[in-house]
């Protein structure tokens, strides 16, 4: 478990384990768990900073580390196959 701190006021917001989304209760700031780091070119889908790659709310891939700053990262889907 982590601690989630509102990245607006800093507020603890509670320990974590896995994905989290709360809204601060002070402020009224979403905090998302991992934090979305960018969205992939047209297709809807969404890169966090632990990796995993997100359609809606579906998780349907995976980028290595070494490529998550790349333009057209590859996504690995064997995961959940
Ligand atoms: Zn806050």
């Amino acid at each position: 478990m982590i601690p989630l701190r509102c990245s607006n006021c800093n507020k603890l917001l509670g320990m974590i384990d896995g994905r989290a989304e709360i809204k601060c209760p002070k402020c009224k700031t979403m905090n998302e768990y991992p934090k979305p780091i960018k969205d992939l070119a047209g297709y809807g889908m969404v890169l966090y900073e632990d990796g995993w790659v997100y359609h809606n709310k579906d998780r349907i891939g995976w980028v290595r580390p070494e490529e998550r700053d790349s333009e057209s990262p590859r996504l690995w889907t064997h995961v959940n196959s």
